[in-house]
């Protein structure tokens, strides 16, 4: 398990990697390729599942692993 920090949030996951994605609209929460459903034929942009901003792919200065 992952404890992952995030500007607005404090994030639990079962996930073992980094996550991927982080969201630049209103949540700015991070996420892994599991809770994204891209349908790459539709969608340009990955969409945030919390507040539908758009997400980009995160580094490592955009969170902070807890653990
Ligand atoms: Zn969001």
């Amino acid at each position: 398990m992952k404890v992952i920090k995030t500007e607005n949030h404090i994030i639990m996951t079962s996930e073992i990697t980094d996550p991927k994605y982080i969201c630049i609209s209103e949540c700015k929460k991070v996420w892994w390729d599991s809770d994204i459903h891209i349908d790459a034929s539709i969608l340009e942009t990955p969409i945030c599942p919390m507040c539908g901003g758009p997400l980009r792919a995160a580094s490592k200065e955009d969170y902070e692993c807890l653990n």
